[in-house]
């Protein structure tokens, strides 16, 4: 997956942040993974000693890298979440593992950087109230369980209904979209939810995942958004929180296609729209 080492020296070498913006987060000690995840699980993950099937259902082959890159993301989602709280906005160049639950792994995620990075904050105080607007093109299943009866916090999911998991799980609030989605009528829903959702929970935080797997050329997903539709569903979410005050840390979510400059583009515009709304909030 060198998409994310591609996406990290695109946004060097176009000028969307400057060298001096980039933040190296660290591995979580186990014990911070542990309050989403069950100790046995993550020991037998970091360990290599998984058995057969439950690593085949998170789908990629196991390596003392992949552990060590897994775990460097979910602090990755940390950092972030910390940093936006100082900053009003922040973006990690990975994160978005929402298909994990508490005792496995599954749909190429290994532990839930968006639902230890919410326990994280809490457990340091820093936060009470979180809102995850997850627009990955598939269900956030693996985060909507963990915080199923958490009031602290709420999960939204919009994602094309007829995508993977086969078996859904329960949101806090749940849109599934119809295969084939444009722009135009995506981002309608999406602005007929939000700003309600935001001024109804008035979360101290926003986790966003902006999974681009909504793009029309995605391999896996089955919405028929452009990059303009990312790019302006990506401003209307960051405006939208930012204006109304409420700090937004994003992952970038998912993303699949052969052609990996594209889809390295694809998650830059997360990030492009993120400089924008950025540089509008410091003036
Ligand atoms: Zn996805």
């Amino acid at each position: 997956m060198s998409k994310f080492q591609q996406l990290y020296e695109l946004l060097l070498a176009d000028g969307v942040a400057q060298r001096e913006q980039f933040y190296t987060p660290e591995c979580p000690p186990p014990d911070l993974i542990e309050l989403v995840h069950t100790p046995n699980y993550v020991q037998a993950y970091c360990q290599g000693t998984l058995e057969f099937q439950a690593q085949r259902r998170i789908g990629l082959p196991w390596s003392p890298a992949l552990v060590r890159r897994t775990c460097v993301a979910v602090g990755g989602t940390i950092l972030t979440a910390k940093l936006a709280l100082t900053q009003g906005l922040a973006c990690n160049t990975a994160g978005g593992t929402h298909h994990a639950f508490p005792n496995y792994g599954s749909g190429f995620c290994i532990f839930n950087d968006l639902a230890v990075a919410s326990r994280v904050l809490q457990k340091l105080g820093l936060v009470h109230k979180i809102l995850i607007v997850d627009l990955d093109v598939h269900q956030g299943d693996g985060t909507a369980v963990i915080f199923q009866g958490d009031e602290s916090v709420f999960t939204f999911s919009m994602h094309c209904q007829a995508n993977f998991p086969n078996a859904k799980q329960n949101s806090d609030l749940d849109v599934p979209l119809p295969i084939g989605m444009e722009d135009k009528a995506y981002l309608q829903t999406l602005g007929s939810y939000l700003p309600d959702l935001l001024s109804e929970i008035q979360p101290d935080l926003v986790l966003y995942d902006a999974g681009v797997d909504t793009h029309i050329d995605d391999k896996l997903g089955k919405l028929a958004l452009t990059d303009t539709g990312i790019f302006l569903r990506d401003m209307q979410v960051l405006s939208t929180c930012v204006n109304a005050g409420y700090p937004v840390a994003c992952v970038i979510g998912g993303g699949y296609a052969d052609d990996l400059k594209s889809l390295v583009w694809r998650h830059s515009l997360l990030h492009r729209a993120a400089s924008q709304i950025y540089q509008q909030l410091r003036l």
